[in-house]
């Protein structure tokens, strides 16, 4: 994937995309917003939210260790897993163990994290994704742009175009009459579906949450697909974070009613499934964890960072997010996009890769992301500390970055009040020749510099440099006497 910046100028350019978001996220932020505004004590759920989810970082060892002992006294197979690959190889292991060349799958970003259906392709087992949108995307050869809606980049006229060119590849068709209309392509899908539910041995999941005293892992849902994975098929293999671990059952009591509002705006979610290993005569009957650490470990290690992992993937920070707004997930190069990708892929993976060194500055910085996470995490506060990261990260380069040049000439010049007041009449002066010669101005007038060239072209391509003032602040303070003889001009 390209840097951000590159992904995102080729995503400003589809008005079709921007049209699409734009109408997506208003509509779920609007629903949002007044579905949590009939919550009194919201802001107490919210710090009970974040409560529970920081005290089960704080002892986490301990809390898996126990989650462990539980899923295993009820029944369960326990797998531990340090990587994507890892992780890939447990599924892809229980689905020959079963001879099944597939499997069907509720809408899991563990999963999609790690490229389970890819990795399962290449062992010849073909992965069935059941929630509607994920069957958007798959089917459509597409990425997610979205946690909770992860076609949110298409509109019903290409979902209709999808259906009808892709269906019959891959299953049951799609009727030839199929009109664009939500319902009547919603039972398209459970029809093409249908037929895989009651066919697959083998069910993937993930989990929301994984309470560690009674072994239960919890998947929310609303379309009641999740449901049938979890119940038809025999086996069962559940793909969890490390970090969706939490202590007690009423710990859920928050988690359940923050996370319905927070990300589809509705007070309850319609389904939500629990279960704890096996039950005889009832339901899958053998039942597989793999817990899976991939860049969990190192982000818990990070004092600022780790509060990324408190996140229940709401989506709450996508849908208020400006930048997210206009280019939308894909840009992000991950399956966590927006705000909480920004923080989250770097702090898991490191900021070595030019694509993810670029996420921290994926962000204005305007803070509306903060003020909906239900479980408070301070996203602005882990972006601008990434950011120092990702400098730190190229100060033993051997050819420094422009900007790092910028700011070594910036910390010679203000260590020094003679050279200060030399750099301040240099820039005075560039403002005069900008203000004469130069042909762009900002809106109310002030000169600007246009597109600079060389070292400055990367900055000034995408902000504008207004015109430094003809006079510092010094040379007013020493003309007027600090102000009191205000009225006389610049020389
Ligand atoms: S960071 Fe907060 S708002 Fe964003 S997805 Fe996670 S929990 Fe939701």
């Amino acid at each position: 994937m390209p840097a951000f910046p590159t992904a995102a100028r080729a995503a400003l350019g589809d008005t079709q995309l921007r049209r699409n978001l734009a109408h997506a996220t208003h509509t779920i932020r609007d629903k949002r917003a007044k579905v949590v505004a009939e919550v009194e004590d919201w802001e107490d759920l919210r710090l009970a939210g974040a409560g529970v989810k920081e005290a089960a970082l704080r002892d986490l060892a301990t809390h898996l260790e126990t989650l462990e002992a539980s899923l295993v006294r009820a029944g369960a197979t326990v797998h531990w897993a340090r990587d994507a690959e890892e992780a890939c190889a447990i599924v892809a292991r229980v689905a020959h163990d079963h001879g099944a060349d597939e499997v069907v799958k509720v809408k899991s970003m563990a999963t999609a994290e790690i490229g389970l259906n890819e990795a399962l392709e290449a062992e010849g087992i073909a992965a069935w994704e059941t929630d509607l949108a994920e069957l958007i995307v798959q089917l459509g050869e597409d990425l997610p742009s979205h946690i909770l809606v992860p076609a949110i980049h298409r509109n019903r006229a290409e979902v209709r175009e999808i259906f009808l060119r892709r269906m019959a590849a891959v299953g049951r068709p799609a009727p030839a009459d199929l009109t664009d209309e939500p319902a009547v392509l919603a039972g398209a899908a459970r029809e093409h579906l249908r037929e895989k539910f009651l066919r697959a041995k083998v069910g993937v999941s993930g989990a929301n949450f994984a309470v560690a005293d009674t072994g239960t892992l919890v998947v929310v849902e609303s379309e009641g697909n999740g449901r049938m994975c979890l119940t038809l098929p025999d086996v069962l293999v559940s793909v969890v974070g490390i970090e969706k671990v939490v202590a007690t059952w009423s710990d859920l009591d928050p988690m359940l009613r923050l996370l319905p509002r927070s990300s589809t705006g509705e007070r309850m979610n319609p389904y939500t499934s629990t279960w704890s290993g096996v039950t005889p005569g009832d339901g899958p009957q053998e039942v597989h964890v793999v817990l899976l650490d991939n860049g969990r470990t190192r982000a818990l290690a990070d004092d600022v960072g780790r509060q990324a992992l408190r996140c229940i993937r709401c989506s709450a920070c996508l849908n208020v997010c400006p930048v997210y707004e206009r280019v939308g997930g894909h840009a992000y190069g991950s399956v966590y996009p927006g705000p909480i990708g920004a923080i989250l892929n770097p702090l898991l993976r490191g900021v070595s890769d030019e694509q993810t060194a670029s996420l921290p500055y994926a962000s204005s910085l305007c803070g509306a992301c903060f003020e909906v996470c239900p479980v408070r995490i301070d996203i602005p506060s882990v972006l601008v500390d990434q950011r120092a990261a990702v400098v730190d990260s190229h100060r033993g380069d051997r050819v420094p970055k422009a900007e790092a040049v910028a700011m070594r000439a910036a910390a010679w010049a203000f260590s020094d009040a003679r050279r200060l007041a030399w750099a301040e009449k240099a820039s005075g002066l560039g403002g005069r020749v900008l203000r004469r010669f130069g042909r762009t101005s900002l809106p109310g007038g002030r000169a600007a510099a246009g597109r600079l060239p060389g070292p400055g072209a990367a900055w000034t391509g995408a902000r504008d440099l207004p015109a430094p003032p003809e006079e510092s602040f010094r040379a007013w303070w020493d003309r007027t006497d600090g102000g009191r003889h205000e009225g006389e001009g610049p020389e």
